[in-house]
């Protein structure tokens, strides 16, 4: 969704500013580390940030990708060679058409499905020890194939998928074609959640959906709500580093968690009686502007 041309104004941070960063946040304890946001691979010293990283005692290195570099056998030898652990591929709809039109790259999904498949070998190999995951972005135009994409993909060897309701923001910010109501898509949700209870045995989780939108006959199993709509899965951003372009300028740091909840969600009026209002981050605002509060009641 997002149409921002970050690079034509947040040029790359020097490779000597995120060696500072990351050494930062490792005095700082931290273990795990995800190259994130825009397109990690794109950035010139990517392999030598992992490699440090690695070098500086990281035990979890991840990268999430749209996967076009990782479709080529020797950049993704290079990463793992590096010390990559782990890779989320964002790859939203095994149909080309609707890869395609998402986001807006001919011939993208061919080269997706070529990284997966790098991925899946690696790990099969024992090189990616914290596994391969899709992050696809929940939608109008995927929602209806949740289930033949689920199980695409455990075909090819994945067992491990996060959805991510969308964002109404950027390009689809009033886009009601791309962006559907909570309860749009609840079926296929629910559906999907039962075959894997009952047959398939992944993980899958979905992000960016308050407990309310989904049935109260469902709510009533708590540790499936909580393993199903949790915002946390198995990437969990916690400290966001954000480099300016400006050399000398301090890095904007801030957690990913508190900026969702306070900035780009609300709550409502039903939630000040919400038994679920601690563990709940709310609903994007953009959300509430396009189509209202109505789905929301207090849990
Ligand atoms: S806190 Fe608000 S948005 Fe979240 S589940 Fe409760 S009523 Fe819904």
């Amino acid at each position: 969704m997002s149409g921002e041309e970050r690079d034509d104004h947040n040029p790359w941070a020097s490779f000597d500013r995120l060696m500072k960063e990351l050494e930062h946040h490792y005095e700082s304890g931290a273990r795990s580390v995800g190259f994130l946001g825009g397109e990690p691979t794109a950035y010139p010293h990517i392999i030598r940030s992992i490699s440090f990283a690695k070098k500086l005692g990281y035990q979890r290195i991840a990268l999430c990708t749209n996967g076009m570099r990782l479709a080529d056998k020797d950049f993704l030898g290079e990463a793992l060679s590096a010390g990559l652990t782990r890779a989320t591929v964002s790859l939203h709809s095994h149909i080309a058409e609707v890869e395609e039109r998402l986001v807006g790259v001919p011939g993208i999904l061919k080269m997706k499905l070529g990284a997966v498949k790098n991925l899946v070998r690696a790990r099969e190999s024992g090189q990616l020890p914290d596994n391969v995951s899709l992050n696809p972005v929940l939608n109008r135009l995927n929602a209806p194939s949740l289930e033949a994409y689920i199980l695409f993909f455990i075909a090819q060897g994945i067992n491990d998928i996060r959805f991510n309701f969308i964002w109404p923001q950027s390009r689809v910010l009033t886009d009601t074609a791309v962006v559907p109501r909570f309860r749009d898509i609840m079926p296929e949700i629910l559906k999907v959640i039962l075959l894997n209870e009952r047959k398939w045995g992944i993980s899958i989780s979905f992000g960016a959906i308050p407990f309310c939108v989904v049935p109260e006959f469902f709510r009533k199993h708590v540790e499936l709500l909580f393993k199903y709509f949790s915002e946390e899965s198995n990437d969990h951003p916690t400290d966001v580093g954000f480099m300016s372009s400006d050399e000398d300028g301090a890095v904007n740091r801030f957690s990913l968690k508190a900026r969702t909840r306070y900035d780009h969600r609300m709550k409502v009026s039903a939630c000040q009686d919400c038994s679920l209002a601690s563990a709940c981050l709310g609903v994007w605002r953009s959300y509430v502007s396009l189509y209202g509060v109505e789905e929301f009641s207090a849990a």
